[in-house]
């Protein structure tokens, strides 16, 4: 008979035994039976942030920037870095966004890219500012599922040891 991995149906518990032996059987929804090596590699990833390097030096700075239209008659804001406005097509300035906002809506992630993984399962959010026309997507913690509604009150907080990355920013519920 042949050796079989031990099978799980959550990656969250393979976790343990892929680094303990390497190997896994997953068991999806639908009851497909999948063999999950692990292989151990590293890269440098070097990547330039271009245009949006403000947005990533404000978080280190503590601070959220988006764009603002440039045009008057316009002047609509951005959560999320644009170089140019998608309303009217003028190009954009940057202008700090407040650090309050709230749940537009959100969903739980119990699988992620590798910077996440080891946080899943963990609420990925859609917060909405007041002033600003589009959404930030943004991870949501110090919070449960059950408590998460939409409307809530929502905080921005930082890594005091920036990383200049998107993880350098969260948001928490505000009092
Ligand atoms: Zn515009």
């Amino acid at each position: 008979m042949t050796a079989r991995p031990p099978s799980f149906t959550k990656f969250r518990d393979a976790q343990a035994e892929l680094a303990r032996s390497g190997a896994v059987l997953f068991r999806d929804a639908d009851g497909v039976e999948s063999l999950v090596v692990r292989y151990p590699y590293s890269i440098d990833y070097i990547h330039s942030y271009a245009e949006d390097s403000p947005f990533f030096l404000a978080l280190a700075d503590g601070r959220l920037r988006g764009s603002k239209c440039r045009k008057l008659k316009c002047g609509f804001v951005y959560a999320t870095p644009r170089s140019h406005c998608m309303v009217c097509g003028t190009p954009t300035e940057w202008t700090d966004l407040p650090t309050r906002g709230r749940v537009h809506s959100w969903t739980t992630c119990h699988f992620g890219s590798e910077a996440f993984l080891k946080e899943t399962p963990y609420n990925l959010a859609l917060v909405e500012f007041d002033g600003v026309g589009s959404l930030l997507l943004v991870r949501l913690k110090d919070c449960a599922e059950s408590d998460l509604y939409v409307g809530m009150p929502v905080e921005a907080r930082f890594d005091p040891a920036p990383k200049y990355s998107i993880t350098d920013v969260w948001f928490v519920p505000a009092p």
